[in-house]
């Protein structure tokens, strides 16, 4: 799984909009324990002492980081300001430009990996505005100094491992290994493992360059959403309206059950001949509607988050001349924080629902819980969690 680049962050951090506050009192001044507790994993890696050494090599940990782990944008804002936000008509514009400059590459893609060019084009977009953000931050400070805070341990402490394998093995200099602040790399983010299992030499020079070289870049990105089950031909998903009458209890459906409920595509156009859907409300029933395909699983595994997945699919929508969303987003659209979704998880296995990870994701079974809790209190049960449900289920912010 990737923890995604949080682009707009880095920006954000690097135009100084973000204070930089040192937690000093838990903060070691150098990496001289880290580097004697990790060395012997690295070793039996085969890493050599002197790569290891490279590495580190004048670091220090990067208290901007740390204050990064604390924010992550997908949490909090409202789900239409995000998506407009990514789907801007620049972007849509750019990738349009970029999709005549590479068509050769795409066409390439397409063949060997079976990924349509607009979904590629979408992921490059949203993670650096198709190669124009650049990363700004030195790896191997940024995965040393959360495999030092053992943030998600032992997560970035095994990154930190395979990034110094990715050096070692040459694919690019020691100075020119850059990434985000959570050491996402490259013009479409690999983590370090991605990169591992995903990053391919496309253009046959024998390096896998996914930071300067646009052939690897969107070769290893055909070939890891290939490797994620991509299906081509299938929509990510679409906007749906539902008819006057429905039971929004319903949530899992053939399209062809869709179909038979009342439920139409947003654009007037036809569900695809089989398979089916499940519907979403990301905003609740007062805002757009999707059914999604098994293709959204695949771009969540790119970055588990709702906004990320909707943004990625609309702006491959709209790069391949697809309307607008149609339903208005809610004016107010007040995502529930982290913390109180973590307490909604709990008080839903309390309540002997089968729930199984408590990191705040909300997923679509957990939304069908949502549902028929909200059926209980007389709410609208579109499967969105709000704080009057919370208030309705006694869960109380710590
Ligand atoms: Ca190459």
């Amino acid at each position: 799984m990737i923890l995604r680049a949080f682009t707009a962050l880095v920006f954000l951090i690097a135009l100084g909009g973000f204070p930089a506050r040192a937690p000093a009192q838990d903060s070691p001044a150098n990496f001289n324990a880290l580097m004697t507790e990790l060395w012997p994993d690295a070793r039996a890696k085969g890493i050599t002492r002197a790569n290891f050494d490279l590495a580190f090599a004048g670091l220090t940990p990067d208290p901007r980081v740390l204050a990064a782990t604390r924010r992550q944008p997908e949490y909090g804002k409202p789900v239409g300001a995000y998506v407009n936000s990514i789907v801007s008509a620049g972007q849509i514009a750019t990738g349009k430009r970029k999709e005549i400059e590479w068509r050769d590459t795409f066409i390439a893609v397409e063949k060997k990996f079976a990924v349509e060019r607009w979904v590629l084009l979408a992921i490059w977009g949203m993670e650096t505005s198709y190669g124009a953000l650049k990363d700004k931050w030195d790896m191997f400070r940024s995965l040393a100094t959360l495999a030092n805070a053992r943030y998600r341990h032992p997560y970035f402490r095994n990154e930190l491992l395979v990034a110094m394998q990715i050096m070692q093995d040459g694919h690019i200099p020691r100075d020119r290994m850059v990434s985000s602040w959570a050491g996402a790399m490259g013009q479409t983010q690999f983590m370090p493992t991605n990169f591992m299992d995903y990053a391919i030499d496309f253009d046959g020079d024998g390096r896998r360059d996914i930071w300067n070289n646009v052939r690897d870049v969107l070769g290893s990105t055909g070939n890891y959403l290939h490797k994620g089950n991509w299906k081509y031909g299938l929509p990510w998903g679409f906007e749906v309206l539902v008819p006057r009458d429905f039971d929004f209890r319903k949530s899992r459906a053939s399209f062809s059950e869709w179909k038979s409920l009342g439920v139409k595509r947003a654009d007037g156009g036809a569900f695809p001949a089989s398979g089916g859907g499940i519907l979403f409300f990301p905003s609740g029933a007062s805002g757009p509607g999707f059914i999604v395909t098994p293709n959204y699983d695949v771009l969540k595994e790119y970055n588990n988050s709702d906004a990320y997945a909707i943004s990625v699919g609309h702006l491959t929508d709209r790069l391949r001349g697809g309307s607008p969303i149609v339903t208005p987003w809610p004016q107010a659209d007040p995502q529930l924080p982290r913390d109180q979704r973590i307490l909604l998880l709990r008080k839903l296995a309390e309540l002997g629902y089968p729930v199984k990870k408590f990191e705040g994701h909300i997923d679509f079974d957990i939304r069908d819980h949502i549902r028929s809790e909200q059926a209980k209190f007389g709410m609208v049960p579109d499967g969105h969690p709000t704080a009057a449900l919370l208030a309705n289920m006694g869960v109380k912010a710590l």
